[in-house]
């Protein structure tokens, strides 16, 4: 699983499809609302806001 801002989805989706050998889904954190888990602020790969998470 990977939180990235927009810039690093490709490359988030490049380490899933390498680490799973499968597809990801690619969830938009503004449109999503978690009632258990507070996604990260920041992007994995550099200091923008977080914006997608790719499961
Ligand atoms: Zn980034």
């Amino acid at each position: 699983m990977y939180v990235v801002c927009k810039e690093h989805v490709e490359l988030a989706i490049e380490q899933f499809v390498d680490e799973y050998e499968d597809a990801p889904d690619i969830v938009d954190l503004k449109e999503t609302v978690f009632s258990d888990w507070d996604p990260p602020a920041r992007c994995a790969e550099c200091e923008k806001n977080a914006e997608y998470l790719v499961i």
